[in-house]
């Protein structure tokens, strides 16, 4: 925890970034992070504030083309700040997307992936590990404070809540929303079911479950929600249960401007991972029935509405121009959940795949006077917000990191560094983008929907720009492009070691016979 891991940012970055200062000074422009991070003052470091959608698919907001579903406010930060087409999650479902986007590292260096458990369950007995640094731990150490509104999704256990890793304060559910059911069998259980081959009893549970999805009741679930902060001597915990989920978005929005108010003075870094539009959809009062895009658009505006009072609130603090503003998504739509679900827009599937529609999320930056408005197209990454961020409150800006710092970018400096993405579900990597050019040794749907899995002998090739919904297999036309990304892949390679998997460990105790 003592920044030890964070590498020194380059010299040739710090001149990148004091050019950036000289060119936004010439014209004529507000304060520039990069004269924050030049001076590295308390008093001009700019706040961050980043705001996570759960399985918010790309094609889910106005400004990324939905027909239906109105988000004024995530559109104005757009129109007003930048909208990045080409913006992946690390992973195509919450948990190791989460962990990636707070460490700036592939889930599978962390270990903060699963190929047989996705994600983290209730009662989980590992969960986040002390080994890692949060990007709220990072910023602490330059003076921030640190506050969490939302879904954690990291782990349940005491030792692994987000005020044990760098938050001062937490309120939120700490899982998925559907993971308490009311008079269903727990996640233990189920993996015992599953175990005993009972298949007429699990599809008996599955048919319910569905039901239940498509028609969400409060009394259906019993979600828990945390409260949780960091004493003079140590955490204070308490829980709500069962929690009124609808009204998770709006306590989470009232909290995070509550934690605005009390930090204006001072810099400040607000995670906002909302806790939807993850299924099951709950909305407050107000936003029942106004969205022509149904109960997913409700859930969606009502986000939207939260985005708006929190820009607001930024603005009644008098620290919007001192505020940088990332919007996006922690994976695809749940496609599975038909109508309950949003959509990927023209990209390829969604959630739990490694096509387009599962990872690449529709992202927001937006930094009044400072990010250089723009409609962007280079590559970035939720993994890249660590050393983005550090870097631009003048931090050490890169760890032992699978993050890129795209500053120069949001500045309109330089092109984004990012050129490569690789695409893994668990510990397998299915596809790797470089430039344009997406290759798939892998393919495979999710949530039992086809196309069932297929190893590809000879990698499928998609030219991303040309062909965004992945239709047209060109790799026997450009079997140059093949060998360069086969070349990449080998280097990516080289450079990783697989750690085990977290989330799999709790598998291996339950299946050892006692
Ligand atoms: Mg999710």
């Amino acid at each position: 925890m003592q920044g030890t891991t964070h590498r020194r940012l380059p010299p040739t970055l710090w001149l990148g970034l004091l050019s950036a200062t000289l060119l936004a000074a010439c014209g004529g422009s507000t304060a520039t992070p990069a004269g924050a991070a030049a001076t590295n003052t308390a008093s001009t470091k700019p706040n961050v504030v980043i705001m996570f959608a759960d399985d918010l698919g790309y094609g889910d907001l106005g400004s990324f083309g939905h027909p239906y579903i109105r988000t004024p406010n995530i559109d104005t930060l757009a129109a007003e700040g930048q909208r990045w087409t080409d913006f992946y999650v690390a992973a195509p479902v919450c948990s190791p997307s989460r962990a990636a986007l707070l460490t700036g590292r592939l889930p599978v260096r962390s270990g903060l992936y699963g190929n047989a458990i996705r994600v983290f369950f209730p009662d989980e007995p590992g969960g986040f590990p002390e080994s890692e640094v949060t990007l709220a731990e990072a910023l602490k150490e330059h003076g921030y404070a640190t506050g969490m509104f939302g879904k954690w999704h990291l782990g349940d256990a005491p030792h692994a809540l987000p005020t044990r890793h760098g938050f001062d304060e937490w309120v939120g559910v700490p899982y998925s929303n559907d993971m308490n059911w009311v008079g269903e069998p727990d996640f233990e259980a189920l993996v015992k079911l599953n175990m005993s081959g009972d298949l007429e009893q699990r599809a008996a549970i599955y048919a319910r479950r569905a039901a239940k999805y498509a028609a969400p009741q409060k009394e259906h679930f019993e979600a828990p929600l945390f409260f949780s902060k960091v004493t003079s001597d140590g955490f204070e915990d308490s829980v709500e249960q069962p929690t009124d989920q609808t009204l998770l978005t709006q306590r989470a929005t009232s909290a995070a401007i509550d934690f605005i108010q009390r930090h204006a003075d001072e810099p400040f870094f607000l995670y906002l991972p909302y806790s939807m539009p993850h299924t099951p959809l709950f909305r407050s009062e107000a936003f029942a029935g106004r969205s022509l895009g149904g109960r997913y658009g409700d859930v969606v505006e009502e986000i939207d509405a939260s985005v708006g009072a929190v820009r607001d609130a930024l603005a009644q603090a008098d620290v919007l121009e001192n505020t940088l503003i990332v919007f996006t998504s922690d994976n695809g739509p749940w496609l599975f959940m038909r109508e309950e679900g949003g959509v990927s827009g023209l990209l390829r599937d969604g959630k739990g795949t490694t096509f387009e529609g599962g990872v690449r999320v529709p992202t927001v930056f937006n930094w009044p006077g400072t990010i250089t408005p723009d409609v962007v197209s280079d590559l970035g990454s939720a993994m890249d917000l660590f050393s983005t961020v550090m870097t631009l409150v003048g931090g050490d800006a890169e760890s032992a990191t699978d993050g890129l710092d795209l500053s120069p970018r949001l500045l309109g400096t330089a092109p984004s560094p990012r050129n490569e993405m690789p695409y893994y579900r668990g510990g397998a990597l299915y596809a790797y983008r470089k430039g344009p050019w997406k290759m798939h040794f892998i393919t495979e749907g999710a949530y039992g929907l086809a196309p069932a899995k297929q190893e590809h002998d000879v990698p499928q090739l998609f030219h991303l720009q040309r062909d965004p919904a992945e239709r047209f297999d060109v790799a026997a036309d450009h079997p140059e492009v093949v060998a360069d990304i086969q070349a990449a892949v080998a280097v990516h390679r080289a450079g990783l070691t697989i750690a085990p998997s977290l989330f799999d460990a709790r598998l291996a105790a339950l299946m050892t016979p006692q």
